[in-house]
């Protein structure tokens, strides 16, 4: 069986295409009940975006704090406050934001009509009940969240997404003036967020002409803007980051999301950094790959950021390999049907000691 997966319906791109936001809900207002949620990275809460949303009497406003990635308790206590707002679900529920205000919003609009914590949901396909009605605005450019049918969540004992065919936005709008105030060194590892989805997709065992196509245009659109630069640069990664995501939807990640997983689970490093903690190391498995993403490195001044890794045991080691090992599909795709004999605990256990080794 070929996979039938669900992509966005409806896409806005452009530079100043936020501002076609409230013409969007206007036609949502007019067919239903229902007041708008707009789920927003604080980050912006004393900037000028604030100022721009569309809110109407009635709307809420929340402001979502992302400085450690989604977790399931955060998304409970979101859609907590939302039910307690109105006893109706709302018409809309709209993240702005970069990967983790974008997930937030999709993991809201779906716990919203489906019963208990989201916890419940992390894996693949096991919510029942449509979401509400939810938009995604991306204000960092590398994650593919744009794109993908994944809203991913740290629970109480694993990283893992909410994979499901009702968790994809019904809109997005991609306008790249978003992404311009992002610090540089933010923009950069979100960026290889990307450009790492390309670098597995393309080199994994799952890849068909559909993925290849996608995933090569999105790398190049990568090299163009970390190696070349210039003035349509938050454009194209803007459009990098949902080809990317477009990609690894017909095809997977690999190793070094794998990995990266464990580090965020039990240490806390946010998806880019510890994908790009973790690619430096893979050499083995990339090597063009890190060659190309260490010439980025260097085009951009970017140091690694040790530091945030803090000293660990061995039972962390277990543990990030426990998060890392049950992702069977990333390990399948990246070393092929027999990755159990490649891939075991010892080597993962040897891999994760090479990338802490560095640690303060
Ligand atoms: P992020 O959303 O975690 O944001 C990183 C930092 O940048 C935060 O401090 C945020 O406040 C700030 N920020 C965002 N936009 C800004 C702007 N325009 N100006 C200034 N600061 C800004 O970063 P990210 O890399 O976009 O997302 C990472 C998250 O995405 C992780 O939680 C990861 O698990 C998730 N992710 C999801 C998918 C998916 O398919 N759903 C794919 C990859 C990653
Ligand atoms: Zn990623």
């Amino acid at each position: 069986m070929f996979r039938n997966f669900k992509t966005v319906p409806y896409v806005v791109f452009g530079r100043g295409a936020f501002n076609q936001l409230d013409a969007i809900l206007s036609e949502k207002r007019k067919n239903r009940e229902g007041f708008m949620v707009f789920l927003m990275d604080d980050v912006f809460a004393d900037k000028d975006l604030r100022n721009r949303i569309p809110a109407r009497t009635g709307d809420l406003t929340l402001w979502a704090n992302v400085d450690d990635e989604p977790k399931t308790d955060y998304v409970d206590r979101l859609t907590a406050r939302v039910r307690d707002f109105s006893d109706g679900l709302p018409g809309g529920v709209i993240g702005i934001g970069g990967g983790s205000a974008m997930d937030l919003a999709k993991a809201v609009s779906l716990m919203l009509t489906n019963p208990g914590s989201s916890a419940d949901y992390q894996g693949w396909d096991l919510i029942r009940h449509p979401a509400v009605y939810h938009v995604g605005i991306p204000t960092l450019a590398g994650t593919g969240a744009e794109a993908s049918r994944t809203t991913v969540l740290c629970g109480p004992d694993k990283k893992l997404g909410i994979n499901s065919d009702f968790t994809p936005f019904d809109q997005i709008i991609l306008d790249p003036e978003l992404v311009s105030g992002a610090p540089a060194d933010q923009r950069f590892y979100t960026g290889m967020d990307c450009y790492i989805h390309c670098v597995e997709s393309l080199t994994g065992s799952y890849l068909n002409a559909f993925s290849r196509s996608y995933g090569q245009k999105a790398m190049d659109l990568c090299s163009e803007v970390f190696l070349d630069g210039g003035e349509e640069s938050d454009d194209k990664l803007m459009v990098a980051s949902y080809f990317g995501g477009m990609s690894i939807a017909y095809s997977q990640v690999g190793i070094c999301h794998a990995l990266s997983y464990g580090l965020s689970f039990v240490l806390g490093i946010h998806h880019g950094i510890g994908n790009c903690l973790t690619f430096d190391h893979l050499a083995e498995y990339y090597p063009e790959g890190v060659q190309e993403f260490r010439r980025m490195m260097t085009r951009h001044g970017i140091e690694l950021p040790w530091h945030r890794l803090p000293a660990v045991g061995e039972q962390e080691i277990e543990k990030m390999v426990d998060v890392a090992i049950i992702l069977e599909p990333l390990w399948e795709n990246a070393l092929g049907p027999d990755w159990k004999e490649i891939m075991t605990r010892q080597k993962m256990r040897d891999l994760y000691r090479r990338i802490l080794a560095k640690a303060a």
